[in-house]
Parts: structure tokens; C-alpha cells; sequence
């Protein structure tokens, strides 16, 4: 890559630089490190020392000043973590460079794959760094760079298994694997004020599990809005123990979002923290994206009136007026 003008001129980096680090196939929190690692701004002892004349400057690995350079290259500790890997030779161009001046001539001269693995192993240092000061954990020194490196194939291939998903646009509705059931979700949002959700939840047969409608009176930003409906739908999962559970929404940015394939805005990141930190509580819960075509009940419960600031659950029989689009989603005609 052609080095482009002004990018040294102060030795910083320029937009360039930093859009192709937004745009790097990383978990959002590592995006964030990188940020500060690059400024230097890192809570190291010596940073904290330095910026505020307080706390210990020593390294909890070996009791010299601890400094981003320290932490990252030339600890003991850091050192038999690198040692052993191919990425040492990438990093240690690092002597005698700030992080900003290194990191430009890297991504100057390496592929993006190059530059994610790095900056994921040097989240995972800074990752076991903490582990080891706050809960005086440690790990083999030598384990450190093949599991941040698997760290990152996990979730790598975890996004390409969503955008697959998102792509198999079917315009029927899917029932789940016959171990799981599928819950349905849609909010409404209505023009006169206020904020409307309905859930179905179905087994693989079809077979009508549940459905529910809530209403209030706050009105949110339609995002936040679809958001709340999956967090209304884990709330009854948890209440009726539906522990393998497919949530199906049809807001596609949101389930991005909730894969971390997109960067969101703080507001909704903090529902979408919520929502997985629910998820993992309540069982093993997956999030789908659906087209509109297949959330049709869902949409139709959402609109469905129900008194203000309350809720109606139906566990027997479905509301009868889903009746047509239960038989639609089963293939079964009309029943009239
Ligand atoms: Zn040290």
C-alpha cells in the first residue's frame, strides 16, 4: 500500500488508517483497545503513575516500571509469550516506535488477517494481565497466543454463520430443530404514543406453545423498540422454562448488532449487552433474523389491543385470531 500523504506528519495516524481499523473483522471491545493502545492511554501502573501521581508503577509480573512498551514487548512475562509464535517478528518491528508510528507501518505493509491476529493477541495480553493483577490468575505463557488466535476464529466464523443466516431468506416460516422451540417477536409502534409486542412461540411441528401481547404507554426508537420484544420474549421463556429457545425477529440491523457484525450506537449496544448477558442466563437461546413475510403472527399480536401498561398470555389454545396464519405458517389452508 502506497503510503498516503500526511500520514507521518506528526507520525499520526490519519482517517485512512483509522477507518481501516473500524472496518477490521474484530470484536467490538477489541476495536476499542486498540484505540487506546494506539494512544498510549492504556491503565498500565506507569501510565496511572505518570497521569496522576498515584497507585504502583511496578509491572505484577516482574516489579519494573510498567509501561505499554513494558506490558507488550519487553516484559519477561510478555517475552515467553511471544517467543514461541510467527507473530513475534510483526510485533517486535515495535522497538523504538511508539504505537502509533508501529502501527502505521504495519498496515502498510501487512494483510487486514495479519493486523486483526495481532491486535487480538495483544488484547489477550492485556486480557491475562488483568486476570493475573485482579484475580491472580495465570495462564501458560505459551497457551496465551493459540487461544486469543481461536478466540478470533470463534467469532469470526460466528459472523459468517449469522450472514449466512440473515441470506437464506425463505418466505415461509421455519419451524426450529425438533429439540427446540421457536418464539416469534414483533413491537409495534403506535402513532397515538405508545409501544405494542407480541411473541408466538411454536414447536418444530407447528404446534402452538404460547403467545403473548404487552402495551405501554413509552414510545422508543423502533430499534430499542424490537429489542425490548426479544428481551419480552426471554422473560417468558424464563417464566415458562423454555430453555432451548429460537428468538425470530425480523429487524435485521438489530440481530447484527446482537452478533456484533455492526458497530451501534451506545444506547442500543447497552439493550444488546442486556439481551445477551438474558440470553446466556435463561438457557441456550439463538437469535434469528426472519423476513417480515414470516413474522406475520407476531405482527398481527404486536397490534393486538390489550389495556395499557399490561399484558395478556394466551398457553392453551392460540387467540383466534392467529388461527388463520397458524394453519398458513403449517401449510394447512384456512380452517374456515
Ligand atoms: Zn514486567
Amino acid at each position: 500500500m502506497e503510503r498516503k500523504p500526511g500520514c507521518w506528519s506528526g507520525r499520526v495516524l490519519c482517517a485512512g488508517h483509522w477507518n481501516q481499523i473500524w472496518q477490521l473483522n474484530l470484536p467490538p471491545k477489541v476495536r476499542v483497545f486498540a484505540w487506546r493502545w494506539i494512544h498510549n492511554i492504556l491503565p498500565t501502573g506507569g501510565n496511572l503513575v505518570d497521569r496522576t501521581r498515584r497507585g504502583c508503577e511496578e509491572c505484577p509480573f516482574c516489579g519494573l516500571k510498567e509501561t505499554q512498551y513494558h506490558t507488550f514487548l519487553n516484559c519477561g512475562w510478555t517475552r515467553r509469550i511471544w517467543k514461541p509464535s510467527e507473530l513475534r517478528g510483526l510485533f517486535s518491528r515495535g522497538e523504538e516506535r511508539t504505537c502509533e508510528e508501529w502501527c502505521c507501518e504495519v498496515q502498510e505493509s501487512e494483510k487486514s488477517e495479519a493486523i486483526e491476529a495481532l491486535l487480538v493477541v495483544l488484547w489477550y495480553i492485556w486480557h491475562e494481565r488483568n486476570n493475573h493483577l485482579w484475580n491472580g490468575k495465570k495462564r501458560e505463557e505459551r497457551d496465551i497466543i493459540p487461544h486469543a488466535l481461536e478466540w478470533l476464529s470463534e467469532f469470526q466464523s460466528k459472523q459468517r454463520q449469522s450472514t449466512y443466516l440473515a441470506n437464506q431468506r425463505s418466505l415461509r416460516w421455519n419451524p426450529p430443530n425438533p429439540d427446540r422451540l421457536k418464539a416469534n417477536v414483533d413491537a409495534a409502534i403506535f402513532r397515538s404514543g405508545g409501544t405494542g409486542w407480541g411473541v408466538i412461540v411454536r414447536d418444530h411441528n407447528g404446534g402452538f406453545r404460547l403467545a403473548a401481547v404487552k402495551r405501554t404507554r413509552r414510545k422508543w426508537a423502533p430499534e430499542i423498540a424490537e429489542a425490548m420484544g426479544i428481551m419480552f420474549a426471554l422473560d417468558l421463556a424464563k417464566r415458562y422454562d423454555f430453555t432451548a429457545l429460537d428468538v425470530e425477529t425480523d429487524c435485521l440491523l438489530l440481530v447484527q448488532k446482537l452478533l456484533r457484525e455492526m458497530r451501534s450506537a451506545l444506547e442500543v449496544e447497552e439493550v444488546c449487552e442486556e439481551i445477551r448477558d438474558e440470553a446466556d442466563r435463561v438457557g441456550d437461546i439463538r437469535i434469528l433474523f426472519t423476513g417480515r413475510e414470516c413474522n406475520e403472527p407476531a405482527h398481527m399480536l404486536a397490534h393486538t389491543f390489550c389495556p395499557w401498561d399490561s399484558e395478556e398470555i394466551w398457553v392453551s389454545d392460540p387467540p383466534y385470531f392467529l388461527a388463520h396464519h397458524l394453519c398458513k405458517d403449517n401449510n394447512l389452508g384456512s380452517p374456515i
